[in-house]
Parts: structure tokens; C-alpha cells; sequence
């Protein structure tokens, strides 16, 4: 059985050598460093949940007009 590897950065699927970071599996030495890189600036992720705690608030206790 062989499992189906995937670049983490760019959805790639790897061939032969794949580079780890931990549980990440990238398909070069740039994508690792990319991927790192995008995770380190501004917290998008952080952002989006923040967001959406506050839609479903909103949702629960809508303003009343
Ligand atoms: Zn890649």
C-alpha cells in the first residue's frame, strides 16, 4: 500500500525525496520554507475563527431593531 504524498505548500503531489517539517510533508526545500513563512505572518487563520465566533453570536442574539 503505498500512501499518496502531497506537498503541503503548493498541493503537489511528491515524488521520491519528500522534505519534512514535523507532521508536513513538502515537495522542495522553498515550499518548506514558504509554508513557514505565510504561518509565521499576521495569524490569518486567528483572524477567520475570531470572525466567525463573532457570525455566530450574531446569529444567537440578533440586534433588535
Ligand atoms: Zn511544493
Amino acid at each position: 500500500m503505498s500512501e499518496k504524498r502531497v506537498c503541503a505548500y503548493c498541493g503537489e503531489e511528491v515524488m521520491g525525496e519528500v522534505v519534512r517539517r514535523g507532521r508536513r510533508i513538502y515537495c522542495s526545500e522553498a515550499c518548506a520554507f514558504e509554508d513557514s513563512r505565510s504561518l509565521d505572518c499576521a495569524g490569518r487563520t486567528d483572524v477567520s475563527r475570531a470572525s466567525l465566533e463573532e457570525e455566530l453570536k450574531f446569529r444567537e442574539h440578533p440586534p433588535i431593531s
